[in-house]
């Protein structure tokens, strides 16, 4: 039989299993506080919604969707929507909780949240994905608004969803309402940079811990997993500076060439055929052979869980820089750092992406926006001043920069619990 559904009990090597063993691993650095530790442990509300849609071929489908408000106690909700065949209501909860985390480790005043549908969009015509954000949208209005909880892009969601999202929620209210989503088109309130913002975070977060390895970015060798916005967008970044990207990885395959991918070309050949397979300009690869290239840094930025035990006994990288969501799991996490492997996590190396979509929530509400220089130099602030109190935490500590993450977000969120208090 299997288990019902349980906030405290996760399904063996799920993400919400990975993100309470996180948690675990940060309460003894909390002092007077962890007696509020167990909030953390439990999402504040998570809505499960059935969105019907006609198909273009006169059928009815019924297609799942969430929404996961982990934590408010310091803002309004604030995290992605995710469309993946994959998705289930555990992992939203996964990846709300680390919104949490990331909100707070950048000292942004927002809370956690995060959706997803569980859909293959690829499947869907352009219309039928229109209907399926559009009722997505309304049954999640119950809870979203530019005060309550404000959605952004995830996998598989981008600009033109975020429009379609901004636009039914604000037929329903009955006035433009651009606050209420983030990552939008830029004549609807969009903010320059965002679309890159992830992948510029996870740069400028990596630029960082290589030079306090003393690791020159110039000639430096980057494997790079998942080569959708973040993973491409970081890759520029690195070849920029000189860095060669060794590896691609996705779903259509590996590719890997020594002396450096054509990031430009390989970014037209991914537009032009959904995935780095068959991509000339570098040899296909074995998948499970990715996790053996020899490199100076590795960039997971595709899904959770990438990073599994045995993976972590042998990829060669100096510096993981995570830019997917909860992709090394716990055990692993204990042997790349046995073996000296330095983890810029996720709740860090990606938060660039919420950053610039803060910028943009704020620009909305003054309805005055900023230059694309602007914004970068915003961005580099803030992500350079939030390593720097995580690394001191760790040097502190001598905990991992994951630990010392939870613990510096950790101290914020369950502070402005304690100082609120508990209604009634
Ligand atoms: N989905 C992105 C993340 O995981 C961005 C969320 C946002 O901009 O609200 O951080």
């Amino acid at each position: 039989m299997p288990q019902p559904l349980s906030f405290v009990h996760p399904t063996p090597h799920s993400p919400w299993g990975t993100y309470l063993a996180q948690v675990d691993r940060v309460v003894p650095y909390l002092g007077h506080l962890a007696r509020w530790a167990e909030t953390l442990k439990r999402p504040k509300r998570a809505l499960i919604v059935d969105i019907p849609i006609e198909m273009d071929d006169g059928r009815i489908e019924h297609f799942e969707g969430y929404r996961v408000q982990h934590n408010m106690s310091r803002g309004p909700g604030k995290g992605g929507v995710r469309y993946h065949p994959d998705v289930t209501l555990e992992e939203v909860m996964a990846l709300s909780a680390w919104m949490s985390i990331k909100n707070a480790a950048v000292n942004l005043p927002y809370g956690g949240a995060k959706g997803g549908v569980r859909v293959d969009p690829k499947q869907l015509t352009h219309k039928e994905l229109e209907r399926m954000t559009r009722r997505y949208t309304s049954e999640i209005g119950l809870i979203i608004g530019p005060q309550q909880d404000i959605p952004a892009p995830d996998v598989n969601t981008n600009p033109q969803i975020m429009a379609w999202m901004m636009d039914t929620y604000s037929m329903n209210v009955g006035a433009t309402a651009t606050g209420v989503v983030t990552g939008k088109p830029i004549h609807l309130g969009g903010s320059l940079g965002r679309v890159k913002a992830t992948g510029r975070g996870v740069f400028v977060t990596g630029r960082e811990a290589a030079r306090r390895l003393g690791l020159d970015l110039n000639g430096a060798r980057v494997a790079v997993q998942g080569f959708g916005n973040v993973g491409s967008s970081a890759a520029e970044l690195f070849a920029q500076a000189g860095g060669r990207i060794v590896a691609a990885q996705d779903h259509t395959g590996t590719i890997v060439n020594d002396k450096g991918l054509d990031i430009a070309d390989l970014t037209a050949h991914v537009k032009a055929t959904g995935g780095v397979g068959g991509f000339r300009g570098g040899e296909a690869a074995d998948g499970e052979s990715f996790w053996d290239v020899a490199c100076d840094i590795l960039v997971p930025a595709a899904l959770e869980g990438q990073i599994t035990a045995a993976r972590a006994q042998r990829l060669k990288a100096r510096i993981v820089l995570e830019g997917a969501n909860g992709p090394t799991l716990p055990d692993a996490d204990d042997i790349l750092a046995e073996r000296g492997v330095l983890v810029v996590p996720d709740v860090i190396c990606n938060a660039g992406g919420v950053t610039v979509s803060y910028f943009e929530w704020v620009q909305d509400f003054s309805s005055f926006f900023w230059t694309e220089d602007e914004i970068n130099v915003r961005l580099e602030k803030i992500m350079i001043g939030a390593l720097k109190r995580i690394w001191d935490t760790a040097d502190r500590h001598q905990i991992t920069l994951r630990t010392a993450t939870f613990a510096v977000a950790c101290e914020r969120i369950l502070m402005a619990r304690e100082e609120r208090g508990l209604y009634p």
